[in-house]
């Protein structure tokens, strides 16, 4: 019988890969807790309408991308594609705009949308969001772009480029969609057929085309920033002093419009050279009264947690997570009495792993050596006899045996010498 496979454009995420995962999570969640920001969890899936309205049935997302699904009771479902509708939603609905002040939020988890898979491109994938909900401040702004600067960094990418564009209010927007729609009218048969399908519906994604002959088209097209109103580029211009202060670099894109239809003002996306954007986000000051909630002014982002991965495996060895202690055991009694020992030690704060193999001495040893582990803890049946165990150190070979209550009594000295191995 054919074996079952993953799904299509879905991947295992497995042991050996998974310390990479684990460090970037650390490291978010210890920076976003420095910034008195805290996490939320929402459903996967959420009611169809949400993501239509949130963001925008004209964009791909919605038009293209969704896992839709019709419940048991012939309600429309869909797996969310991103991250920010969910939280606006739970943000109306638990009301937590009668708290006052920011909402300073952040989650992880996996999001999904139906796309063609390809290095970088999953139909299931991760992102760790922020979202920074009731301020119209520029510092909001400028502070959660900083975070995602910070965490980049402090994961150990800081190669990556911050490009930044403003896509002004909604008024600015409308009268830039006129201007480019002109400029393009002339040249519609020569635009990429997916272009041609926006240039009635979301032209202003038409500028993230990858397509040589629609952004040959593009090269003298006007620029949204023209378009803007003073207001507008007054806001952008202090966006951009206030992360020149703090030392963040920056590029402008002016063609950066993102994906979704809920931004406003302030938009912006990492860049790497291997997978495009790792993450983006931007202002969306929009999209809560849109929902059904209070006017809400609101930024955030989302970094693409594989692609962040998949450029860190390239950068950094695999962080380990190595035992302090190997247990090696044989013979009943032996074994027993090292299963004891092993939880012991774990109740001590140790880390202990225990070979379950049953096999020869020889071959428990050799795994001793491949585990990484500090140390190795020998049971055989004299040393069971007699409460004995021999103590291993598996840098030097140093060996000596004590009674099994004295290697107990000693665990301050056991982890002195345990970090001193791995100083
Ligand atoms: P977006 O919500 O489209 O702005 O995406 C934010 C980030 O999520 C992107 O920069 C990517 O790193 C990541 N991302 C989006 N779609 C996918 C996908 N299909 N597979 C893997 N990562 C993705």
């Amino acid at each position: 019988m054919a074996s079952i496979q993953a799904v299509r454009g879905t991947r295992d995420i497995l042991p050996e890969e998974i310390g990479y995962w684990q460090q970037v999570e650390t490291i978010a969640r210890d920076i976003l807790a420095r910034a008195a920001f805290k996490e939320i969890r929402t459903p996967i899936f959420e009611q169809t309408d949400l993501f239509e309205r949130g963001i925008g049935e004209a964009t791909d997302v919605v038009g293209k991308e969704m896992y839709t699904f019709l419940d048991k009771g012939d309600r429309s479902n869909t797996l969310r594609p991103e991250g920010t509708a969910g939280v606006v939603r739970s943000y109306i609905e638990q009301k937590l705009h009668a708290q006052g002040g920011v909402q300073r939020l952040w989650y992880m988890g996996p999001m999904f949308r139906y796309e063609r898979p390809q290095a970088g491109r999953q139909r299931q994938f991760h992102q760790l969001g922020l979202e920074m909900l009731g301020s119209a401040d520029v510092r909001a702004d400028v502070e959660s772009i900083a975070l995602a600067v910070d965490i980049l960094k402090a994961v150990g990418l800081d190669e990556l480029v911050l490009e930044m564009n403003s896509l002004g209010t909604k008024a600015d927007r409308v009268q830039y969609r006129e201007t480019l729609v002109n400029y393009l009218r002339p040249y519609q048969a020569d635009l990429d057929p997916d272009s041609q399908d926006r240039l009635t519906r979301n032209p202003l994604r038409i500028l993230d085309s990858k397509a040589a002959k629609t952004q040959e088209i593009l090269q003298d097209a006007p620029l949204l920033g023209n378009s803007l109103s003073d207001e507008s580029q007054t806001r952008f211009e202090k966006v951009k002093g206030l992360l020149s202060d703090l030392g963040i670099t920056y590029k402008l894109n002016p063609k950066l419009v993102r994906g979704l239809d809920y931004y406003s003002h302030t938009a912006f996306e990492f860049q790497s050279v291997q997978f495009g954007a790792v993450g983006g986000g931007g202002r969306y000051d929009g999209l809560v009264s849109e929902l059904g909630g209070p006017e809400t002014a609101a930024i955030g982002w989302a970094i693409g947690l594989e692609r962040l991965i998949g450029l860190l495996q390239q950068l950094q060895p695999k962080p380990e997570s190595q035992a302090d202690f190997y247990l090696v055991s044989r013979g009943e009694q032996a074994e027993a009495q090292a299963l004891k020992m092993a939880q012991q030690l774990r109740q001590a704060g140790f880390k202990a792993e225990l070979d379950l193999s049953g096999s020869a001495f020889g071959k428990q040893f050799k795994r001793a050596d491949r585990s990484g582990a500090a140390a190795c803890l020998i049971l055989g049946d004299a040393e069971a006899e007699n409460q004995q165990v021999q103590l291993k150190w598996l840098g030097t070979g140093e060996q000596s045996e004590m009674a099994q209550t004295d290697l107990l009594g000693q665990l301050d000295e056991l982890r002195s010498a345990i970090a001193a191995v791995r100083a």
